[in-house]
C-alpha cells in the first residue's frame, strides 16, 4: 500500500489522519526527504519541520 502524506506538515504515514498534527493526509504526493537531525538540516528549517521522520516534498 502506498503511503500517504499529511497536507499540513507533510509527514509520511499510513493513516488517513496525521498522527502528529491531526491534519488530513493525501495519497497524492511527490518525493520525500528523511530528516534525521532537525537542528542541522537546512531543508528541515526551510520546510518548518521540527520532528525527525520522513516528509513529502510536495503534497496535493
Ligand atoms: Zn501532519
Amino acid at each position: 500500500m502506498k503511503e500517504r502524506a499529511c497536507k499540513e506538515c507533510k509527514r509520511l504515514t499510513d493513516l488517513e489522519v496525521c498522527p502528529v498534527c491531526k491534519g488530513q493526509t493525501s495519497p497524492d504526493w511527490i518525493g520525500y526527504i528523511r530528516i534525521v537531525n532537525t537542528e542541522e538540516s537546512e531543508v528541515a528549517r526551510r520546510l518548518g519541520i521540527q520532528t525527525r521522520g520522513r516528509y513529502a516534498l510536495k503534497v496535493r
